[in-house]
């Protein structure tokens, strides 16, 4: 049995994983928030003065892997996003969320994160056509 964390939950780890690698410490991280089922860092290359990356703490590679059952936790890291927006003050302005998925989705990293970017005014890049 592996965990995760300070609070010895066990949960699947991918091994090879660099956000799983993250969750157990063994590669640092500017940790903002951690439960037994959510994971949140500051982006290392951030696209806006607060870029948090939330995860879950077990490896689901991306949102098509997701199963009926992870409903609750999907919804747990919109939460956890909307209270990091309120701590770090950017709730009232307002700020982004994203998921990318796969290839053309631009996903790097094969370990779900919702991006919550802000502190300042967002432009639009998103294109597939010009
Ligand atoms: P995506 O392109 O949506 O898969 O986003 C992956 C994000 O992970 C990028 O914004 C990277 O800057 C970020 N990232 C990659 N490695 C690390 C790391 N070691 N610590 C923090 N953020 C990272
Ligand atoms: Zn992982």
């Amino acid at each position: 049995m592996s965990f995760c964390s300070m609070f010895y939950v066990p949960c699947s780890m991918n091994k090879e994983c660099i956000f799983c690698k993250i969750i157990k410490k063994e590669i640092p991280s500017e940790i903002v928030f951690e439960d037994e089922d959510v994971f949140a860092f500051r982006d290392i290359q951030p696209h806006a003065p607060v870029h948090i990356l939330i995860i879950p703490k077990r490896h689901i590679a991306s949102i098509n892997e997701l199963e009926d059952s992870d409903m609750m936790l999907v919804g747990k890291l919109i939460i956890t996003a909307k209270r990091l927006a309120k701590d770090f003050d950017i709730s009232e302005k307002g700020y982004r969320l994203l998921f990318r998925t796969g290839e053309w989705g631009g996903q790097e990293v094969p370990h779900i994160h919702l991006h919550l970017m802000g502190g300042a005014e967002m432009f639009e890049d998103i294109h597939a056509i010009d």
